[in-house]
């Protein structure tokens, strides 16, 4: 079995007390993939001072040689996609095609990350006063942490990594200890682009790691993604020092059905949007509402779209699901299941682990659907990551638009209609990052992408809106 290691101030290094943990495969916990430091205080110190040597030098970098590494590493990513694609669905789970589509899109926002370093355009403006020049510029913001969740260990990185780096930041990297194998395949990238040692550095350890990095008072950025319950512990430590913050949080995206003629096409789009990655994505569709006369016809072409997801393990061709990611998930998805039934809701499909002994067998649950599922209860209220949609049913527009806002949450939102006064209603009460209207909750490569509420705070990432995160405005009059 391979020993990963650290990547600091461009070399790979073994943490000080030269501990390590092993990952393992989700559709068969018994096979260890790797083993990976467990990092501590020396490790993140050696990145944080690394980064601070590294900053200056990387920032003064013509904008057009940093442009070019960051489209050198871009393509790198893309002639990996295979590869990559491969420990993805080993240490991840997701389906290869999944994972591979994964890889595609990073390749693609790491090349329009690129484009952003030559668009750090500030704004010149008239003076009130005779011979006075007045502008503003973008300036980095020093160092950067980028630290991420399991769920997209490709995408999500690099959604951060690039356009950091492309305004000028140095980076310290923490991945979820779940997937750091993909974290590392990232780096040898960079690597190969050739980055300068310490603009990028890696430090693989548990949330320990993460918090002693977000501590830090040289971090002047913090870029994360992950629960939302972690994502508010690190903005108030963030608010202590007034460093700035870009939080993707979780989600309890709503699909409302209302005056929908078109029924078996928004169930297609549900359903995928519903179980893609196995439920594991913040931007799942994990609420149906929908208008008591259409719930029945609805929840029949759900199941129907249901039956044809093939669960398995992810590398087996044909597989559209595959595993959860952990035990842990495992049990938080048993849990939801189990409350769900004490409390009353309908269970019509699933509940169920599809494997009898999922520590050998793996962490495989079986989609599933409820139906008549209450507003309050924790199935239609809580973020679950998870293969479970509870379908809400309601008198009216009103009533499906209140419950839609009815959670913490507010990052992506679907409504099947026909209507288009429904349209124009959805898109101004819903309060959401992201609305969508007969389609499910998809994001594209180069548009913003975000929530509200306690979905997250902060510039949304993607697309032009990455240069607020990752830069400070200064105001310059000159005479
Ligand atoms: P998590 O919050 O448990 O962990 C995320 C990362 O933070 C990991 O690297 C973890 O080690 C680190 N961490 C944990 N505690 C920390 C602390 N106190 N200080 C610093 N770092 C710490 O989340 P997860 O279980 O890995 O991922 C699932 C969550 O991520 C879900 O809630 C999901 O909705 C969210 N998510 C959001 C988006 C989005 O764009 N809004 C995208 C993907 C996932």
């Amino acid at each position: 079995m391979e020993r990963h290691q650290n990547y600091i101030d461009g070399e790979w290094v073994a943490p000080k007390s030269k501990e390590y943990y092993q990952t393992h495969n989700p559709a068969r916990p018994q096979e260890a993939l790797g083993e990976f430091p467990l990092s501590a205080a020396t490790e993140v110190d050696a990145a944080l001072a690394a980064a601070e040597r590294a900053r200056d030098t990387w920032s003064e970098m013509p904008v057009t040689q940093r442009a070019a590494l960051l489209l050198r590493f871009s393509q790198l990513l893309a002639d990996s996609t295979n590869e990559l694609a491969k420990i993805i669905t080993l240490e991840q789970g997701k389906a290869l095609c999944e994972s591979a589509a994964e890889v595609t899109r990073a390749a693609t926002e790491a090349s329009f990350a690129a484009g952003e370093a030559l668009r750090l355009c500030g704004q010149t403006f008239p003076s009130e006063r005779p011979g006075l020049t007045c502008y503003t510029v973008l300036e980095p913001l020093g160092v950067v942490a980028a630290i991420t969740p399991w769920n997209f260990p490709v995408v999500s990185p690099v959604r951060k990594i690039a356009p950091a780096l492309a305004c000028g930041n140095a980076v310290v990297f923490k991945p979820s200890s779940l997937t750091p194998w993909s974290a590392v395949f990232l780096l040898t990238l960079f690597e190969k682009a050739g980055l300068p040692g310490g603009v990028l550095n890696l430090v693989i350890g548990p949330s320990a790691t993460g918090e002693r990095l977000v501590s830090d008072p040289r971090v002047s950025g913090i870029s994360f993604t992950g629960s939302t319950a972690v994502g508010m512990r690190i903005y108030e430590c963030a608010a202590r020092r007034m460093a700035k913050v870009q939080l993707e949080l979780g989600g309890k995206n709503p699909a409302i059905v209302l005056d929908c003629q078109d029924l078996d096409g928004a169930a297609s789009q549900i359903v995928a949007a519903a179980f893609l990655c196995s439920g594991q994505r913040c931007t799942a569709l994990s609420r149906v509402i929908v208008e008591d006369s259409l719930a029945d016809p609805l929840v029949d072409r759900l199941l129907a779209h249901m039956k044809r997801i093939c669960v398995g393990n992810g590398l087996e061709p044909g597989t559209t699901m595959g595993p959860l990611v952990s035990r842990e998930q495992m049990e938080i998805v048993a849990g939801y299941v189990r409350r769900g039934i004490e409390g009353g809701a309908m269970l019509i499909a699933g509940g169920h682990m599809l494997t009898a002994d999922p520590e050998n067998q793996g962490y495989f649950y079986a989609p599933t659907l409820f139906d008549r599922v209450s507003p309050e209860s924790p199935l239609a209220l809580e973020e679950i990551f998870g293969p479970v949609l509870p379908v809400i049913r309601v008198r009216d527009a009103q009533q499906s638009f209140q419950i839609a806002n009815g959670t913490r949450y507010g990052l992506a939102a679907s409504l099947f209609t026909q209507n288009p006064c429904l349209v124009h209603e959805f898109i101004k009460r819903v309060k959401s990052g992201m609305v969508h209207v007969n389609h499910g909750t998809a994001s594209q490569p180069h548009i913003p992408f975000g929530g509200v509420k306690d979905s997250g705070q902060g510039a949304f990432s993607i697309g032009p809106t990455v240069k607020e995160a990752f830069t400070n405005l200064k105001t310059v009059y000159f005479k």
